[in-house]
């Protein structure tokens, strides 16, 4: 893997969606590298095994397996026994069945099965739960058998103790400068701590096994949870009602807009599809429009970041007619608290418009103002970054939406489990609750903060922002601020004037800036050039000053390079970041020393970070992936993307 920074592109925008999966994808590749290819084999053929013996138990009582081939899975076609009487039955030995419209009856096993889960499902069967112990003829899959090698790769083989597997697991983290190092500034992102207290629950049998189609009377306690979250964040956002399908702040905003299209559509207003965005907006903001099937219009902004409100009202005037809605972000993309969010609000409505108000800002706003009161009809909040749920490769995302009640009908429902509104236009996510496993997280901050908490983390979150902003602007002028000189929950450095003087571009400082045990802020969004710094309420004095420190530190070494006392081309910011291997090699041909490269404060001594790799061309290395298993275990060592 290169080492990158995170840069949000406006037209090729990606959502928390995109790396939500990663940490369960990693769980799911370790179950690969501990048991490797004889494992799974192992594992998938004592499964079928087992589901031999039940099918033959099964046939003996009169219940006949639909298909001759199966692997873990078997349909049932009921005999003596009724479907009812089975599932009833199954059920009262905790065992939940699925039934098929025929009446047909789905068992699905797996590894996690033992010979008293089998005696159970053949009593519920009517049977006795004496089965035999032996599965009956041989595994055939027939032409589907696999007969070619797989998970060939030393990965696969390497790590069969779980010492090995631990130690594994364990390097691979230490490559990763994460929280567990220091402060990740991301703008836009909100990476705040996720209390342990607040994970913890989240693998507690009774949240973490309960699947999505579970009957509504095993649920009741998941219900709970979900109706007073639901609650709390309606009261919250000012709003009536909350719908916690959508898996991300994008999700939420398609789900968001179709609310809205089924809202105008109601009232006979089908022809409204124009959804205005200001430049300044997210990139998957647009990209939810289109998806919704909505027509785009960009709403320009002024010199102070704010949106142009002659643009905004001459653009909702000139599509009246087919005005479907806003999308706005307050406090803006630029980090600020937009003075006039009312009044924009105003012109969409008098021109019969609704207004999306994208929440992912939410950390500047939670008890001191809600949404709703701001002019908003919906909004989406994103529970990973406001509400303390991890992200950024952490584990799946929640997105909810808060409407208000003239929406609430529209919000999203789901085919299989009744939920949301009444006239709902259907569902947005496979599952009726979204990611409900990690909700418990969300409820817990809520609960444990209580309302005070909640407010004095908002107000800490902007004064800390405001203290960066300080302390940084001798040395790096803050872009955007507030009528009254004050930002909100992050601020925009530019580096642009710099980057002109002494070649040194947003990138370098990003890259140097790991050798000072940091990860880079959010790069050139929403404006090219610049970084953008959000702390949080969760840093301390000592941890934000640390970091005030390493751009300061930053900011002298580009003096070094204006004052011409080394290269503009070939200098400590330019040749970040520095690995181990290269300050302690042999050679060492660079103008500035080791020291200088690996160790430029103190702390750095107490605590260093090595960074894995050295400078990798960003731009090549997007369109030339590598990959770096053995040649002849796989498909070839370098594919071209573009
Ligand atoms: C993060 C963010 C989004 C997208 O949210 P995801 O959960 O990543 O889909 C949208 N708008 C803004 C302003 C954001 O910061």
């Amino acid at each position: 893997m290169q080492t990158r920074e995170q840069h949000i592109r406006r037209e090729r925008a990606t959502s928390n969606i995109c790396t939500a999966q990663v940490l369960l994808a990693v769980a799911a590749s370790m179950y690969a590298v501990y048991h490797g290819a004889e494992g799974m084999q192992r594992i998938a053929r004592r499964v079928h095994a087992q589901a031999r013996m039940l099918a033959a138990a099964l046939a003996a009582l009169g219940h006949r397996a639909v298909h001759a081939r199966y692997s873990d899975t078997l349909r049932l076609r009921p005999g003596p026994r009724s479907s009812d009487a089975i599932l009833a039955a199954a059920a009262e030995r905790g065992i939940n069945l699925r039934r098929f419209k025929n009446g047909d009856i789905g068992i699905a096993l797996d590894e996690t099965v033992g010979p008293a889960d089998l005696a159970d499902l053949h009593r519920a069967f009517g049977g006795t739960g004496r089965l035999s112990a032996a599965a009956p003829g041989a595994a055939d899959f027939g032409p589907l058998a696999r007969t070619s090698a797989f998970l060939q790769q030393p990965v696969f083989h390497e790590h069969r103790t779980e010492h090995e597997l631990l130690r594994y697991i364990k390097r691979l983290e230490s490559r990763d400068l994460s929280l567990t190092t220091s402060m990740i500034s991301l703008g836009s992102c909100t990476m705040k701590l996720n209390p342990t207290a607040a994970m913890i629950p989240i693998s507690f049998p009774g949240f973490a096994h309960v699947h999505p189609f579970a009957p509504p009377q095993q649920t009741e306690g998941y219900r709970e949870l979900i109706g007073r979250l639901e609650r709390w964040l309606a009261e919250i956002t000012g709003f009536a009602a909350c719908s916690l399908q959508p898996n991300a702040g994008s999700q939420g905003e398609y789900a968001g807009l179709l609310t809205i299209r089924a809202y105008h559509r109601s009232r006979g207003e089908e022809q409204r599809d124009v959804c205005l965005i200001p430049a300044s907006a997210h990139g998957t903001n647009p990209a939810s429009a289109v998806l919704a099937g909505m027509k785009v219009v960009a709403v320009e902004c002024d010199d102070g970041g704010n949106i142009d409100l002659a643009d905004l009202r001459a653009k909702a005037q000139a599509h009246a007619a087919r005005l479907a809605a806003l999308m706005v972000t307050y406090p803006s993309t630029h980090g600020v608290f937009e003075e006039a969010i009312q009044e924009i609000c105003g012109v969409i409505h008098q021109h019969g418009g609704q207004v999306y108000l994208d929440g992912a800002n939410m950390n500047a706003l939670v008890g001191l103002c809600r949404p709703a009161d701001l002019g908003g009809d919906v909004c989406h909040l994103n529970l990973h970054k406001t509400f303390g749920i991890p992200h950024g490769g952490g584990g799946p995302g929640v997105g909810p939406i808060c409407v208000a009640p003239h929406l609430a009908p529209f919000l999203p429902g789901h085919p299989v489990v009744l939920t949301g509104g009444a006239r709902a236009a259907g569902a947005v996510a496979a599952a009726p609750f979204g990611s409900p496993g990690v909700l418990p997280i969300c409820y817990a901050y809520i609960a444990m903060l209580g309302a005070c908490g909640l407010e004095l983390a908002t107000k800490t979150a902007i004064l800390n922002a405001n203290y960066v902003a300080e302390r940084l602007h001798p040395h790096f002028p803050v872009l955007y601020r507030g009528a009254r000189g004050r930002i909100a929950h992050e601020c925009i450095v530019d580096l642009r004037a710099l980057s002109k003087a002494t070649g040194i571009e947003n990138d370098d400082v990003a890259k140097r800036l790991m050798d000072y045990g940091f990860h880079a802020p959010t790069m050139s969004f929403p404006v090219p050039g610049t970084l953008m710094i959000e702390p949080t309420e969760s840093e301390s004095l000592a941890e934000i000053d640390r970091f005030c420190e390493a751009l300061i530190c930053i900011r002298q070494e580009m003096r070094e390079i204006e004052e011409e006392r080394y290269p503009a081309g070939d200098n400590v910011l330019k040749g970040a970041p520095h690995t181990a291997e290269c300050v302690t090699a042999d050679a060492w041909e660079r103008p500035y020393s080791r020291e200088k490269a690996a160790y430029p404060t103190a702390w750095t001594r107490a605590h260093k970070f090595w960074p894995r790799v050295g400078r990798v061309d960003n731009v090549f290395g997007d369109r030339n992936l590598c990959c770096s298993w053995p040649q002849g275990a796989g498909p070839p060592a370098a594919l071209p993307l573009a």
